[in-house]
């Protein structure tokens, strides 16, 4: 239930769903801060003990930043 709660805090101005690659029917939720930092609601980030500003990007942020690059 923490990472229902993590994105019902209304902190995420801009969220976007993404499948995950292991389990197509599987998603999660991106998530951009009015501060600017990104965030999932995958394991991989949800459980980061860092703040949020300093958390890691996991894959899924990593592969929409890429994807956004390349124009699409
Ligand atoms: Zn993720």
């Amino acid at each position: 239930m923490q990472q229902l709660s993590l994105f019902k805090t209304g902190v995420w101005i801009q969220k976007i769903q993404v499948s995950s690659e292991t389990a197509p029917d599987q998603f999660y939720t991106l998530g951009r801060s009015i501060d600017g930092v990104q965030g999932c609601s995958c394991p991989s980030w949800i459980y980061q003990r860092s703040p949020l500003a300093q958390r890691r990007p996991c894959k899924h942020l990593i592969r929409f930043a890429e994807s956004l690059e390349r124009g699409g």
